[in-house]
């Protein structure tokens, strides 16, 4: 304390008060009167009390943590403070290592996930042309299907990962709409048929009678029950029965799915939550998963500001997992629901149009730095009868753009030199090419892209991989449309 506060405490020397800072939880800084032994002084109790940053006379910081309680005489009269005064430099040393060592993780993930999803492109897009073109035999079929099932594995997982950075990093921004709850579970119910059946499982159905409406993002909530019915699937015997169920309670909306399957031990119901974590099943955990699907599902529903609990009897009983989201105290009454979609378009002006004569598809020119990205996917858009073109780099798809005259531009964003926003202002600006269709195709699918794409003049914004059947739905719907 010599060294600290010498000279009594509090200290009124000027040059010792400025020593001592403290902040709020705001991050502002605590004026001196307001410090613990001062505010003991008044007669408060000031426990467990302020972190303060000390510099000693040699210039090094010290964090220490400083409580502080009112001394009374017998009478109750204020005498004086008892001030502690603690050394926690080392926990903050730890606690700033732990953070960084977090950020670098985060870090890590996001590129992590953006760098496997580049390679998945071209193979999801391989598989499909082997599946359009060669008609082997059963084995050469099953191979395929196989081929594709665990590529689809593979592709959920990384946008698992990729989501989860997003949204630690507060890169998530949701959507909300008014949504008919019991339409967005009949269509998450249909899409989870295939998981279902492979499983052998049932799945049933209990919907409310009267129709909930509740403002949410009616893509993001589909993917929470989406994940929800996977598990269910996962962690349950073949054969199970799996029920996914809606209620009203109070001001709430309560989503419930429910199975038959392995169970939850009653000690991890609330740690499944947390990021990384899967129930230790001496050795049975073999069902492929990075234990990151109920963090992203927490994650989701607080911020519709809802939440979700786990329910189970435990080993061998079954599992149930409710979400629970905030109904609107009067639901409107006009509102239109809105099934999720995946092909999101960008809103604004120049939702371009092609030249009314074009051959199937037209002339479309494919931009892509990785080469087997570019082929694979020309080589699928000329199986569905498009003219192709590929450039692999910024100036080359504006030479190509000049003498191949495109009605739509498949535009990777990375490109090296110049990048595809470049590319795409480029070609905006030069005569006449107003008309022409850009779309991007980029592993970066945050509101930030989306914007930057939207202000760079493209028309569409995908996000890689693209599913082929995806991308073949939108060049069909601009076709028709034009
Ligand atoms: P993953 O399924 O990839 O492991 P999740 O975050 O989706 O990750 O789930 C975390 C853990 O919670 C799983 O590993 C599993 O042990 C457990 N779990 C989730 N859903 C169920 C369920 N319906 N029945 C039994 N256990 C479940």
């Amino acid at each position: 304390m010599d060294r600290f506060v010498p000279r009594a405490i509090p200290s009124t020397l000027a040059d010792r008060v400025q020593r001592w800072r403290g902040w709020d939880d705001k991050g502002r800084p605590i004026p001196p009167e307001n410090w613990p032994g001062r505010r003991a002084l008044r007669g408060e109790v000031v426990m467990p009390g302020l972190e303060m940053l000390h510099t000693d006379d040699e210039g090094r910081e010290w964090w220490m943590r400083v409580s502080a309680a009112p001394l009374r005489d017998d009478g109750g009269q204020l005498v004086g403070t008892c001030s502690v005064i603690q050394d926690i430099t080392e926990l903050k040393r730890a606690e700033q290592h732990l953070r960084e060592a977090d950020r670098r993780k985060d870090e890590f993930l996001a590129t992590l996930a953006h760098e496997l999803r580049n390679p998945l492109a071209p193979i999801s897009h391989g598989l499909q042309i082997l599946k359009r073109t060669v008609h082997g035999d059963d084995s050469a079929r099953r191979s395929q299907e196989m081929l594709e099932r665990q590529v689809n594995h593979m592709v959920r997982m990384v946008d698992d990962l990729l989501e989860v950075s997003r949204i630690t990093t507060g890169k998530v921004q949701l959507r909300k709409e008014v949504v008919d709850l019991n339409n967005v579970l009949q269509g998450v119910a249909a899409a989870s048929h295939a998981v279902m059946e492979s499983g052998g499982h049932q799945l049933r159905l209990e919907l409310p009678a009267e129709t909930l409406l509740l403002p949410a993002d009616p893509v993001r909530l589909a993917q929470m029950v989406t994940n929800l019915l996977n598990n269910a699937a996962k962690y349950t015997d073949p054969g199970g029965h799996v029920v996914l169920a809606a209620w009203a309670e109070g001001a709430q909306a309560v989503i419930s799915v429910r199975d038959d399957g392995i169970g939850i031990p009653a000690a991890l119901l609330d740690r499944i939550f947390d990021m990384f974590m899967q129930v230790d099943r001496g050795g049975r955990q073999g069902q492929g998963g990075l234990g990151i699907g109920l963090t992203l599902v927490r994650s989701l529903v607080e911020m519709h500001g809802g939440s979700v609990q786990a329910l189970s009897e435990g080993p061998g009983q079954g599992s149930e997992l409710r979400l629970r989201l905030p109904l609107p105290a009067h639901a409107p009454a006009d509102a239109s629901a809105h099934a999720p979609a995946d092909v999101p378009s960008l809103p604004g002006p120049a939702a371009g149009a092609q030249s009314g004569d074009a051959p199937a598809f037209g002339r479309i020119l494919v931009v892509d730095d990785n080469a087997d990205a570019a082929d694979t996917l020309s080589m699928l858009l000329g199986l569905l009868g498009a003219e192709v073109e590929i450039a692999r780099d910024g100036p080359g798809a504006l030479a190509m753009h000049d003498a191949f005259r495109p009605d739509v531009v498949l535009l990777d964003i990375g490109l090296p030199g110049m990048d595809g926003l470049e590319v795409a202002r480029r070609i905006r600006a030069r005569q006449g090419r107003d008309q022409v269709l850009l779309i991007a195709l980029t592993g970066w699918g945050q509101e930030d892209d989306l914007r930057r794409s939207r202000e760079a003049g493209m028309d569409h914004h995908l996000v890689k991989p693209v599913s082929f059947d995806t991308l073949e739905r939108l060049l069909r719907s601009l076709r028709t449309s034009a």
